[in-house]
């Protein structure tokens, strides 16, 4: 059953266009993230109106002495507290994406830093302990292990993602001038998708302003198909990696409605991932709302 998007004034950014409905407040007196509140350790949020980066007050990454040097920054999408990349205005989510890209070069301008992966967990069943929309953003000195593996694939075939798009046509969730958004093949969750630039460029700063335009609009659009699949704010792993060629993986556990999900267990643990539903039966039915 799909809800009609419904349409509120919203003082700070205008007009919102709702793809579910919902129950959180515009704004949440006991949030660390809102503008104006108290966060653990008595520091007070400014009264930001667009993005709002800070260090993490719990870390899982500290800079230590001969440990792992590493930083963790949280950044608030936007002052609303119920306003997702589906739903903020495609300014504000342009502005999400500038200051990853900001946040990129100014952590990888620091020499001891590695690898710096910016991501997002959404949902309470992702383990998301805040619902309003925010990111994370932590460097690191080595790079990660899934991202080493990748770094190993396209060290040996740099052209992989751009072979891959030139044949993929049946998976195509979202596509726009410079991004394309899909479930590959490869997917091991449900609803799964893949979101890359059509040229081949490394990371963020390396972009160029309509670049940057377009993939806000894509992570918007996807993003609302997303919430409007099961009638509800979608939860996910979200990230991008931007060693070789600028992508972004999302992985929403959801299989058949907003309360029943894909369990990686048994098999799945110990021999290999299961499909429940093909890959283009998957991105039929992202496509169809
Ligand atoms: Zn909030
Ligand atoms: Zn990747």
């Amino acid at each position: 059953v799909l809800v009609s998007p419904q349409r509120t004034e919203r003082p700070w950014l205008g007009q919102i266009e709702r793809a579910v409905p919902e129950q959180l407040p515009e704004h949440d007196p006991s949030c660390y993230l809102c503008p104006g509140n108290e966060r653990a350790g008595g520091t007070r949020n400014p009264n930001y109106t667009e993005t709002f980066v800070f260090t993490n007050d719990f870390p899982a990454l500290q800079p230590l002495a001969d440990g792992e040097y590493g930083t963790c920054r949280v950044v608030s999408y936007s002052p609303r507290h119920d306003a997702g990349l589906g739903e903020l205005p495609l300014h504000m989510v342009e502005r999400v994406v500038d200051v990853w890209t900001e946040q990129y070069a100014e952590l990888m301008a620091d020499p001891r830093v590695g690898h710096v992966q910016i991501f997002e967990n959404r949902g309470a069943m992702m383990g998301a302990s805040n619902p309003h929309p925010h990111g994370q953003i932590w460097a690191t000195e080595h790079l990660p292990m899934h991202v080493e593996r990748e770094v190993e694939r396209f060290t040996a075939t740099p052209t992989l993602l751009v072979d891959y798009l030139a044949s993929e046509t049946e998976r195509l969730v979202e596509e726009n001038e410079h991004f394309v958004a899909a479930v590959p093949y490869w997917a091991v969750w449900p609803f799964e998708t893949l979101v890359a630039s059509r040229r081949l460029v490394p990371s963020l700063v390396d972009l160029s302003d309509a670049e940057r335009t377009s993939l806000a609009d894509i992570f918007k659009r996807l993003v609302q198909r997303y919430d409007r699949l099961f009638s509800t704010l979608f939860p996910f792993s979200m990230g991008l990696h931007q060693t070789s060629h600028l992508h972004a993986h999302f992985y929403p556990p959801l299989l058949r409605s907003a309360s029943v999900r894909k369990f990686m267990v048994g098999y799945e643990l110990l021999a290999e991932p299961q499909r429940d539903l093909t890959p283009e039966e998957a991105a039929e039915r992202l496509r169809s709302v």
